[in-house]
């Protein structure tokens, strides 16, 4: 057949539209879209004819095809995935988990009409905030709180109320990049404050700060250098030292912490990760925090402390541009809800319940995870290995957690073919791979989440 030939052999477009699968597509998907995909379809084929290919055998399939490619277009490309990695505030993988019963009660509130700025007892005008600020005043000690997009938001937000076309004062050692692009002096600038740096890298003494105080000053900020920790010779000044200090020149102190701590991690074992309450007691005037990081909630940024310019934040008009919406809100107050017990938050709350989780608990669900992988009569040898998780999202850099991993390691493809198998898989299963084998770390695997391990049969 010649290149002519074939290129008649593709139906005209009409024809395609009169066939009762389409007619079947067309109800579905509606007669635009059907066409479109027709064209791109039957473009396609005569790009291949054009380039020497034989495409008889394609042609029956044409409806088909048109039918797969809506049904593709039509689905979701944000989908679950399941976190094998290990890595509990994973940024890329949407960082904290939310727990089924809180999803149920924000799908309850947000999907339909909600008291989000409705005073319920007078019946009139409400405060969104309302529903979180007295929450977040009790479990921090704080006199106000309000929340927005997330801790980028926050800071920006804060400096714009509290600092624009001032100087802020940062510590050398504190002008950080936290990963999405959050940068400190870069988020300043935006936010119209004038950034003064003082000390060194490494050391920054109480007197560079006072050194550093003058008429344009508006404030000074300290910053929790979340996703690093420097070692040797380095110094700091501790915030209450700060909060003396700005004192004394009755200058703001504002505090950024980044991951947002209402509980002393150490009693489960893990390093010191300053709390919200130690900064508002040490006198820090606002302090600011991500809602999706150590404290297992939505994406926001919160923000806590003195009335007088928490008040003054909730009148900027940025506020409006970086509110929180009612999903958030929502979120917000059925996980801090949990705080006010803290052995319901440590239970209930996934993300503390996966740090907090025990060699023993997870050597056994590595056990049950092997158990079923074998079932499956995979091409591998699999084995339970012990591993370390990592907390990440900037959180706890140098924490290693002990954990148990279920190794595969294939025998009939190569480790990276397989990686990339699971990463495709309807349910995408992300995992690491380290010594020619995948790494499955059930940190994060939920129990619940075995049965996507059946997609490899
Ligand atoms: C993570 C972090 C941020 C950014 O928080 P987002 O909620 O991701 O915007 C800002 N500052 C510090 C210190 C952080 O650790």
């Amino acid at each position: 057949m010649n290149k002519k030939e074939q290129y008649r052999m593709i139906p005209k477009t009409d024809v395609l539209l009169e066939l009762e699968e389409m007619s079947e597509l067309i109800q579905r998907f509606g007669r635009e879209l059907v066409l479109e995909q027709i064209h791109l379809v039957t473009d396609e084929l005569r790009d291949r004819i054009r380039e020497g290919e034989v495409i008889e055998g394609r042609i029956e399939g044409l409806p088909q095809e048109v039918g797969v490619r809506l049904e593709k277009l039509m689905s979701p490309n944000f989908k679950k995935v399941v976190n094998a990695t290990g890595t509990v505030l994973h940024t890329n993988l949407g960082r904290a988990p939310l727990s089924k019963v809180h999803l149920e009660h924000i799908a309850r509130i947000a999907g339909g009409y909600s008291n989000l700025e409705y005073e319920l007892e007078e019946g009139g005008r409400g405060h969104r905030y309302s529903h979180i600020e007295s929450l977040l005043c009790r479990l921090t000690g704080a006199e106000a709180a309000m929340a927005v997009n997330n801790n980028a938001a926050a800071v920006m937000l804060i400096l714009n109320t509290m600092a624009r076309d001032k100087e802020v004062i940062v510590s050398r050692g504190e002008l950080v990049e936290i990963g999405g692009k959050f940068r400190v002096p870069d988020v300043m600038k935006a936010s119209g404050a004038k950034l003064v740096e003082v000390g060194t890298t490494n050391k920054t003494h109480d007197s560079d700060y006072e050194e550093a105080i003058g008429e344009g000053t508006g404030a000074i900020l300290k910053v929790h250098t979340s996703n690093f920790e420097m070692i040797g010779f380095t110094q700091s000044v501790e915030i209450q030292t700060l909060s003396e200090l700005a004192k004394k020149h009755s200058l703001p102190l504002i505090q950024d912490i980044g991951s947002g701590v209402l509980i002393d991690l150490e009693k489960y074992g893990l390093k010191h990760e300053p709390t919200v309450q130690e900064s508002v007691r040490a006198g820090a005037d606002v302090v600011c925090f991500s809602g999706d990081k150590l404290l297992g909630g939505p994406q926001a940024g919160i923000i806590v402390g003195k009335r007088e310019y928490i008040e003054e934040m909730k009148k900027n008009q940025l506020t409006r541009a970086l509110r929180i919406d009612k999903f958030t809100a929502a979120a917000l107050e059925i996980v801090l809800k949990e705080y006010l017990c803290e052995e319901h938050a440590v239970r209930n709350i996934p993300v503390l319940r996966m740090i907090r989780m025990g060699k023993e608990e997870l050597e056994e669900r590595a056990q049950r995870l092997k158990a079923r992988l074998d079932g499956l009569a995979l091409e591998a040898e699999i084995e339970v290995e012990p591993c370390f998780s990592q907390v990440g999202g900037g959180s706890l850099p140098v924490e290693r957690l002990e954990s148990f991993a279920v190794t595969i390691r294939p025998t009939s493809c190569s480790t990276a073919s397989m990686e990339e198998d699971l990463r495709r898989l309807e349910v995408p299963i992300v995992v690491r791979t380290a010594n020619d084998k995948l790494v499955l770390d059930v940190r994060t695997i939920e129990e619940e989440e075995f049965v996507h391990f059946d997609q490899l049969r």
